[in-house]
C-alpha cells in the first residue's frame, strides 16, 4: 500500500503520518493522541513572529524578543557562588553578539556547536558583570540545514509544548505536512447551514490557520499574535464553537428524547389548589418567588416530566418556593421528596417544612441516618403505603429499601453537594417523577449552560424585603480584643453571632485555634454572661438538633461551629459572623458562610480574622469579599482565579473537559453554540425514521465522546 498517495483525513491513524514512525506512534499514544485529528488539536501554547527578527543591536533589556543567531562558541560550564552550574553560548547576528546563559542545564553541552543557526526567544537582561546584555535561560530551536526555510522561520511560527523526545521543532514538521496532505474536503461537522450564517471558515482551512496563521507586515502581526493569544482568530472561533456546538446539541439531543417520554402523574390547578396555596403563605412572595413558581408550575402541569434548576444566592428564598411546589403535588394526591447535604439541613427543612404544611394537613417526615432501625422501618412501610405526603431527608433517601407509592416530585436542595449519580438515583425512586434541583452556589451562567446544559434554569434574582447588605471587614489577628468588643456590642443590642473555625480539632503542627477550645474560651473569659454553644460535625444528632433549636429561639446566643452551618442554615436574628483564619477558605465557601447572616432585619456584620495572609491569591479572595455580596460576582472571580476545572462542586457534577474552548473566556460562544443546538434540534422532526436514526446516532456519538457526563 502507498500510503504517500493517501489522503489522510480525522481518521487516519497518527502511526501514518510522515514522520511518525512507530516509535513516534507510540510517545503520541501516550499523550492520548491516535489520530489525525487529535493531532490537529494539539495546538500550540505560543507563537514567536518570525517573519522579521530583532537584530542584537537594537535589542532592550526586559523586552521581550526573537533573534535569529549564529553560535560563536558553545562554551563550558561555570558555577556561579549558589552553586548552580552556568553554560554559556555565545552568539551572533549581523548587527553584533551578545552572550546566552543557561542554568543547570548541563545536557546542552551536547547539544549546541559553532556555526549552527539558533533562534532565541527570550527576554534579554542587563547583566552587572560584562556590563552588557545576555538572555537567561531563552526558548531556542536550532534550525537543522535540511529545514524547509518557510516552515521555521520567515513567518509566525507555531511553538508547541515537547511530547517527551518530540520537540516543537519535530512536532511542527509533522503537524505542517499533516495539514498539506489533509484531504481537501474533510466532512465537516457542523452543518453548513450554520457555518454560513456565522462565516465560519471551512475545517481544514481553520487548522491550517491555527497551526501556521497566514503572516503580514510587522504590524499586522502584532495585531494577529495578540489575538491568537487569546484564540480570538476566526479560525479558533470556529474551533472553540465547534467543540460547544456538538457539546450542547449532545446534550440537547439527551434532554429531548427523555422528554418524549411522557410522565405518569397528572397534576392539575384548580380553585381547591390555588387557596390551599393562599392559606399556606407565611409571607408575601417576591415577584422573583411568584415567576418562579409560575415556572415550576406550568412544568408541573405539563405531559413531559420537568428537569428545572432553581437557582437563587444565599438567602434568596428557595425554601418556600420548594415547599409551595411540594404542595401543588401533594394536593394532586402524590408522594414528594425533599434531600439536603446535610443532616442539620435537613432537620431545619424538616422544622421549616412541619411549620408550613401542617395547616394543611400534609404528612411531613423524616429520614437521615441518625434515624432508628424499627423507626425506619416503620417510616418505609407508611412511605410504601402512601401514608407520608413529603419525606424530607439526607443520602439515606436514596437507599435501596426506600420506596414511595407514588413519587411525584423529587426535589434536591444544594445540588451542587450531590454527585450527578446520587440524582438519578432519586429520580428512579418514582417513574418519570418531576424534578427540581436548587442550589445557592451561584453557578455563572456560563457554566450553568455547561454543567446543566440539559436543565431549565429559573433564577431568583431578588431578595425578600427588608434586607440590608452585609458589611465585610478584615481584621487581622491582633485586632481580636477590639473584634471582641464589637461582638459584645451586637449581643446587647439582641443580636445572635456565628463564630466559624476551618476545622474541629487541633492536627498537629497546623496552628489552628480549636473550636472547642475556643468555644470554653470564650464561654468563660470572654462572653461569660451570654450563652455560648458549639456546633460540629461528630456531635449526636439528637444534641445538633436541640443546639439548633436553641440557637434558633435565641437562648444560645453564640454559635462557635465548623463549617458544617455552611449550607443552607437559616436563623435570621443571627447577623454577625466571624470567620477565623478566613484565609483558609475558598471564595465559594466564604460567600456560603457569609450567606448565613443578612437574613433578617439587621443589618449584617462579617469579620474575615485573618492570621497570615499567605499568598497573593489568599488576599485577593478577602479583598473581594470585603468588597462585594453579589454572588455571582463572587463565583466568577472564583472560576477565574482556580480555573473552570477547580470550579466548587463541578468536578463532581462532571463538567466536562474541552480542547479548545474555555467555558468563561468564550461564554459568548458557548451561549452562542447553546441557541444553535436547540434550533437544530428543534428543527429534526422525530417521526422522520432518517432524522431519528441521525438522533440516535449523534446521541451515541457524544455519549462515546464524554462518555461518564450526563446528568438526569
Ligand atoms: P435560600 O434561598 O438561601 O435557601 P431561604 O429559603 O432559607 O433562602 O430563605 C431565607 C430567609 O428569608 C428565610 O428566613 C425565609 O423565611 C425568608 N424569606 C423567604 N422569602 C421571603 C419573602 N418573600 N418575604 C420575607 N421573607 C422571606
Ligand atoms: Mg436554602
Amino acid at each position: 500500500m502507498r500510503i504517500d498517495a493517501m489522503a489522510i483525513d480525522l481518521e487516519t491513524p497518527a502511526r501514518y503520518l510522515k514522520g511518525v514512525g512507530p516509535r513516534r506512534a507510540g510517545i503520541l499514544e501516550g499523550a492520548h493522541i491516535h489520530t489525525a485529528g487529535d493531532l490537529l488539536r494539539y495546538l500550540p501554547f505560543r507563537y514567536e513572529d518570525r517573519s522579521r527578527f530583532l537584530e542584537i543591536r537594537s535589542l532592550r533589556a526586559d523586552q521581550e524578543c526573537v533573534i535569529q543567531t549564529t553560535v560563536l562558541v558553545a562554551g563550558g560550564y561555570t558555577t556561579s557562588r549558589q552553586g548552580t552550574k552556568i553554560f554559556e553560548v555565545l552568539v551572533r547576528d549581523g548587527s553584533g553578539s551578545m552572550p546566552v546563559k543557561f542554568f543547570n542545564q548541563q545536557y546542552l553541552s551536547k547539544v549546541f556547536k559553532r556555526g549552527q543557526s539558533v533562534v532565541f526567544y527570550g527576554v534579554p537582561k542587563f547583566d552587572r558583570f560584562s556590563n552588557s546584555l545576555s538572555m537567561l535561560n531563552p526558548d531556542f530551536e536550532i534550525l537543522g540545514e535540511e529545514s524547509d526555510p518557510t516552515l521555521h522561520t520567515g513567518r509566525i511560527v507555531p511553538i508547541y509544548r515537547r511530547i517527551e523526545d518530540m520537540s516543537s521543532r519535530v512536532l511542527r514538521q509533522i503537524i505542517f505536512k499533516l495539514i498539506q496532505d489533509l484531504e481537501p474536503d474533510l466532512e465537516d461537522p457542523l452543518p453548513g447551514a450554520l457555518r454560513k450564517r456565522w462565516k465560519f471558515p471551512g475545517l481544514r482551512d481553520s487548522f491550517r490557520q491555527v497551526h501556521f496563521p497566514d503572516s503580514g507586515g510587522p504590524e499586522e502581526n502584532a495585531v494577529l499574535l495578540a489575538k491568537l493569544a487569546q484564540h480570538q482568530t476566526p479560525a479558533f472561533r470556529r474551533l472553540i464553537f465547534e467543540e460547544f456546538f456538538l457539546f450542547q446539541r449532545g446534550l440537547q439531543l439527551i434532554r429531548r428524547r427523555r422528554l418524549a417520554i411522557a410522565k405518569n402523574h397528572h397534576i392539575t390547578i384548580n380553585d381547591r389548589v390555588r387557596d390551599r396555596l393562599k392559606s399556606l403563605l407565611p409571607f408575601h412572595l417576591t415577584g422573583a418567588q411568584k415567576r418562579v413558581l409560575k415556572e415550576i408550575v406550568d412544568d408541573l402541569r405539563a405531559t413531559k416530566p420537568m428537569s428545572r434548576l432553581l437557582q437563587g444566592d444565599v438567602g434568596s428564598g428557595k425554601t418556600i418556593v420548594a415547599l409551595l411546589s411540594a404542595a401543588v403535588v401533594i394536593e394532586n394526591g402524590y408522594q414528594v421528596c425533599l434531600m439536603a447535604p446535610t443532616e442539620l439541613l435537613a432537620e431545619q427543612h424538616y422544622r421549616t417544612s412541619t411549620q408550613v404544611l401542617e395547616a394543611a394537613g400534609y404528612r411531613v417526615e423524616l429520614l437521615t441516618s441518625a434515624t432508628k432501625k424499627r423507626e425506619r422501618e416503620a417510616l418505609h412501610a407508611r412511605l410504601k403505603a402512601g401514608e407520608v405526603d413529603l419525606l424530607v431527608g439526607t443520602h439515606a433517601l436514596i437507599q435501596g429499601t426506600v420506596e414511595f407509592r407514588e413519587l411525584a416530585l423529587a426535589i434536591i436542595d444544594e445540588q451542587h453537594r450531590f454527585g450527578v449519580l446520587q440524582r438519578s438515583r432519586l429520580m428512579e425512586k418514582g417513574s418519570q417523577p418531576d424534578t427540581l434541583v436548587m442550589t445557592a452556589t451561584p453557578i455563572p451562567r456560563s457554566l450553568a449552560l455547561t454543567v446543566y446544559g440539559d436543565l431549565d434554569v429559573s433564577v431568583l434574582d431578588e431578595l425578600p424585603p427588608g434586607r440590608q447588605p452585609v458589611k465585610t471587614v478584615i481584621k487581622a489577628e491582633q485586632s481580636r480584643d477590639e473584634v471582641y468588643r464589637v461582638i459584645r456590642k451586637h449581643l446587647e443590642q439582641d443580636r445572635q453571632v456565628y463564630i466559624v473555625y476551618p476545622l474541629v480539632e487541633e492536627s498537629a503542627g497546623i496552628d489552628l485555634k480549636a473550636a472547642t477550645e475556643m468555644a470554653e474560651h470564650l464561654s468563660l473569659d470572654v462572653f461569660p454572661d451570654f450563652r455560648v454553644g458549639l456546633m460540629h460535625g461528630r456531635l449526636k444528632s439528637k444534641d445538633k438538633d436541640e443546639l439548633m433549636a436553641e440557637f434558633l429561639a435565641g437562648s444560645v446566643r453564640i454559635l462557635v461551629s465548623t463549617t458544617v452551618i455552611e449550607v443552607g442554615i437559616d436563623v435570621p436574628n443571627a447577623s454577625v459572623m466571624v470567620i477565623e483564619h478566613a484565609e483558609r477558605f475558598g471564595l465559594s465557601q466564604l460567600h456560603q458562610l457569609r450567606g448565613r447572616i443578612g437574613r433578617g432585619r439587621d443589618p449584617g456584620l462579617c469579620i474575615l480574622l485573618v492570621d497570615r495572609v499567605s499568598s497573593k491569591e489568599a488576599y485577593e479572595r478577602l479583598e473581594i469579599m470585603r468588597r462585594t455580596n453579589d454572588g455571582f460576582v463572587i463565583a466568577e472571580k472564583d472560576l477565574e482565579i482556580r480555573g473552570p476545572g477547580q470550579f466548587a462542586g463541578t468536578r463532581q457534577s462532571g463538567m466536562p473537559e474541552f480542547f479548545i474552548g474555555n467555558v468563561l473566556k468564550d461564554r459568548r460562544l458557548l451561549e452562542m453554540a447553546r441557541r444553535e443546538a436547540e434550533q437544530y434540534v428543534a428543527a429534526l422532526d422525530p417521526s422522520d425514521p432518517d432524522s431519528e436514526r441521525e438522533m440516535a446516532r449523534l446521541a451515541a456519538e457524544w455519549k462515546d465522546r464524554y462518555g461518564l457526563f450526563q446528568i438526569g
